[in-house]
Parts: C-alpha cells; structure tokens; sequence
C-alpha cells in the first residue's frame, strides 16, 4: 500500500494525477488521504510553514513564499525513523501545486524506475508550461534545459513543445482579446465508435430527435446573439458527426445559424464532416453555401480490418471517394485525423496510415493517441484482468514508435505542430498533436484549447468560457438531449449572464 497524506495544502486532486500515471487506480481514503497498490510506504507533502505552525498548535494556509518537501518514509513511521527528506524547494504560492507533483513525480520515478516521455506534466495542457518558461528564462536553449532536467521530459517532447508553443503564440496574436469563438455540437453519429466516451447518439436510431435539436439550437443561437453585442472570427460546427444530419435537416439548421452568427467576412468556418459515410454531394453544396473554410473528413485508419474493429461502418475506399468529392467542390482546407494505438494495429501498420494519409496531401492532420476511456465500448467490454492493465499507461516502445514516425514524416511533409494537448488515460502517457501547413493553423483549435479566448457554446454539452486574464469561468450545457432541450431558457440565461456580468 503506498499512501499520500496531504499536509497543509488540498491538492489531492493534483497529486492522484501523478499517482495514476505510475499505477493506475488511486482511492481516497479521506479527502487528505491518497492510496494506490500493495506497498508499504507512507509518502507525506507538506509545506514547512505549516508543519512549524502545526506544531505550534496552529493550523496555516500557504503563504506567499512556501516551503514545500515531500518525503519517503519507508512503512514505518512505527519504526521511528527519521524521515527520508528528498527535496526542498521553495517557491511561489502559484506555482506550489506544480512543484508539488513535480516532486512526488521525482520520488517515483526513482522508486519504480519508469520514466515517462511527459515527465512530470500531467496537464491537459503542457504547452502552458513551455510558455510560462520562455516568458521567464527568455532563451529557447534554456527552456529546453529546464524542461527535461527539471521537469523531467524526453528531449523528443521538449522540441516538440516548444516548437508548438512557438506556433500556438503567433496563431494567438492573430486572434483578437475581446472576440470570442463559436461553438456549436451535433451530438449525433452514424453509429459509435468503439473507443468512443464522448454522448453521441446514433442518428439512426434517433431520428426523432433530430429534429427537436435543430430547433432548439436555433432558438439558443438566436436568443444568445440577440442579447450578446459581439463579433468573431473563428466558428466550429463538430460533435458528434454534423454531416450525419439528413441533406434538408442540415440544410435548415446551416441558413439558419448564416443568418444569426456574428461571424466577420473572412472567418473560419470548420465543419466535422467525420465519418466518410455521412457525406454526399448534396451534403458539401450546403456545407459551400454556409462558406465553410475547413471540413474535416477524419478516416482514424486506413484499414479495413481496424475499421470493422472500431465499429465503423464505412470503408478505406469511402474515404478516397469523400476526399475527391470534397475537392471538387473546392475544399481547399481539408483535416484528416488518424489514431495511433487502434486495437490490433502494429507500428508498421500505422505507418501505412500515416503514408497513405499523406499521399492525399490534406493541409492540416490530427495524430491522436488512444485514450482508453472508461464508458467506451472497447474498455466495457474488456475484461477484468484486462481493465486493470488498460488503466495503466506506461510507456509503450510500440506507440512510442508510432508517434515518432508519425511527427516524422509529417513534419517531413511540411505539416508543422501547431497545437497540442494530452487527455487522460491516454495510452502510453502521449498526446494528440494537430498539424498543418503554413498559414492553415485551425484558429479555433489554438484559441479553445489555449484556453486564452472566450468560447459561446451551442448546443448540448456545449461548454461556454469566459476569460479574464489567466482566470477561466464555464458554463456547461446539459448533456443529455431532452434535458438541454428541456431547459433551453434557463441554459441561455445562464450563458448570457457569464458574459454580460
Ligand atoms: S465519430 Fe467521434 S463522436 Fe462519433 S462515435 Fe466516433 S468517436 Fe464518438
């Protein structure tokens, strides 16, 4: 049993990060108790003020300046020995959470003798922290420096976040502070993916509601931009596969938002066009007369064998047949997303994908890294033994080299990294990583994920964010379909008061 106990700090939530990474489920015991595995270590962090206070009988909350350290006490404070003091380190009250897991990182990596490609950034976001860097230590040799000696990662992920945050930062500059994006989610698809955790309804399945949901999207887009004064440049219809809406229904709901979304004269305008099979020839007309910028036609593999796995129901060859369909009604930003760790897939596999995605010369990819989500069909039905072994993500010398040749070749190709974030339970610990050619950067992509512009979210599930600086406040709507479309006034008041108070 290894336990955490937490000492004059709350960052139970931060440090089960790094305990998940080295050993899958942690349990709380108490809201200041973390425990993993069948060890027998007690691991204890706390800050030095508190500990004085403490045994002043005084309890503290971090100061300005703390003092944090976190020690290896082998099972036995019953043997009374003296704590292992491993760091001390001291910093600011900011960045305490961050050293923190940097530290018990540290600690077990040198027990366990894994090293992860990330190092001790467990973040959605690590392109953060090579920004804060450069901001601080100016030079990009430093930053790589610090970034691998001190945070602990591969030289490979060091190059590759600083050379996207570069991107991120230019792309950024080009996006105005006071315009928010736009968001809107059809969560409806032709069927579901095996890996997939994301409410998606099966359009088929769920005709009846698809109809509803159109509607109420357009009253929500209405009500919202009647009240909010407000102007941008970047708009995204995903989901959920928007194309898998009937030719007319989509028809409706794309006249219908032209005519309401304060979207400038050149705005980008992305359409998830996902699943091969959900597009047509009527379909990508609408998609035009909408002034759609970028469609994404995301084929995950290109074999047939993974796509039957994954529980597509379309073809390599539909693939080939929608991305010439889509470029002669000239889409000239088309995004194709393919993932590396598909159930059965060698890396010689994946390199196959790879080579034949880009012989279709697309402007901008998507290498996503399985995550092994726990809705997802792939994980329910999975069993026992296997789940467990699913819920730890050590580094994989086979995903490792998929990823390697996937950021090789394309980068070979003249698509440079542009963004870049890490999801949870993702295997091997990796990231998805978006691609593009000069000057086709997705800059709802940078902007949403940066977390540094506002986003107006429609639709259900849709997540609203305002922006003041560093600070970030959400409002979610609904998940649920006939919740959203239930209370559809109360989710639009509530949108519109974050952005107007
Ligand atoms: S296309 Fe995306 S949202 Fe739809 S089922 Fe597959 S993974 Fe889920």
């Amino acid at each position: 049993m290894i336990t955490v106990k937490l000492v004059g700090h709350q960052d139970a939530f931060a440090l089960a990060d790094v305990l998940r990474l080295f050993f899958g489920t942690v349990t709380t015991q108490t809201p200041d108790c973390l425990m993993v595995g069948d060890e027998s270590w007690v691991i204890s962090s706390e800050n030095r003020q508190a500990l004085q206070h403490a045994t002043a009988g005084l309890h503290t909350a971090f100061d300005v300046q703390v003092v944090t350290r976190l020690w290896l006490d082998q099972a036995a404070l019953d043997q009374n020995q003296p704590p292992f003091l491993i760091f001390d380190q001291t910093v600011q009250k900011t960045d305490a959470r961050r050293e923190l897991k940097r530290q018990l990182y540290l600690l077990l990596e040198r027990i366990t003798d894994v090293h992860f490609p990330w190092g001790s950034l467990t973040g959605v976001r690590p392109t953060m922290i090579a920004e804060k860097l450069t901001n601080e230590l100016k030079d990009l040799p430093h930053v790589r420096h610090d970034l691998i000696e001190r945070w602990r990662l591969s030289g490979e992920k060091a190059d590759l976040l600083i050379r996207t945050n570069l991107t991120e930062q230019r792309v950024l500059a080009e996006l105005p502070l006071d315009e928010p994006l736009i968001y809107a989610g059809i969560p409806f698809c032709p069927s579901r993916c095996a890996y997939c955790s994301f409410i998606a309804q099966d359009a088929h399945h769920k005709v009846s509601w698809l109809e509803p949901y159109v509607d109420a999207m357009l009253v929500e887009a209405r009500q919202t931009f009647s009240q909010l004064k407000v102007t941008s440049s970047a708009f995204y219809l995903g989901g959920g596969t928007p194309t898998s809406l009937p030719a007319p229904l989509l028809q409706r709901l794309l006249v219908g938002l032209k005519a309401i979304l304060p979207l400038h004269q050149h705005a980008e305008i992305t359409v998830e066009a996902g699943r091969p099979d959900t597009i047509s020839a009527e379909k990508l007309q609408i998609l035009k007369d909408f002034g759609t910028t970028r469609i994404c036609i995301n084929p995950q593999t290109f074999h047939d064998k993974t796509l039957q796995k994954i529980g597509r129901q379309h073809s390599v060859d539909a693939i080939y047949e929608a991305m010439a369909m889509a470029r002669s009604f000239g889409f000239d930003h088309i995004n194709m997303d393919l993932i590396a760790g598909l159930p059965g897939e060698t890396p010689a596999d994946f390199a196959v994908s790879i080579d034949k995605l880009l012989a279709l010369a697309p402007e901008s990819a998507t290498v996503h890294t399985l995550a092994m989500k726990r809705s997802s069909r792939l994980f329910q039905e999975s069993d026992r033994q296997d789940r467990d072994r699913l819920l730890i993500n050590h580094p994989d010398p086979a995903l490792m080299t998929m990823v390697a040749y996937a950021q090789e070749r394309l980068i070979e190709a003249g698509l440079h990294p542009y963004y870049l974030y890490r999801q949870k339970d993702v295997a091997g610990g990796l990231e998805n990583v978006g691609f593009s050619s000069l000057g086709h950067e997705c800059r709802y992509n940078v902007g949403m994920m940066s977390d540094r512009r506002a986003v107006i979210g429609l639709g259900s599930g849709a997540i609203s964010k305002r922006v003041d600086g560093t600070k970030v406040t959400r409002a979610p709507n609904d998940k649920d379909i006939a919740h959203y479309i239930g209370r559809l006034d109360e989710l639009i008041q509530r949108k519109i008061k974050l952005f107007l108070n």
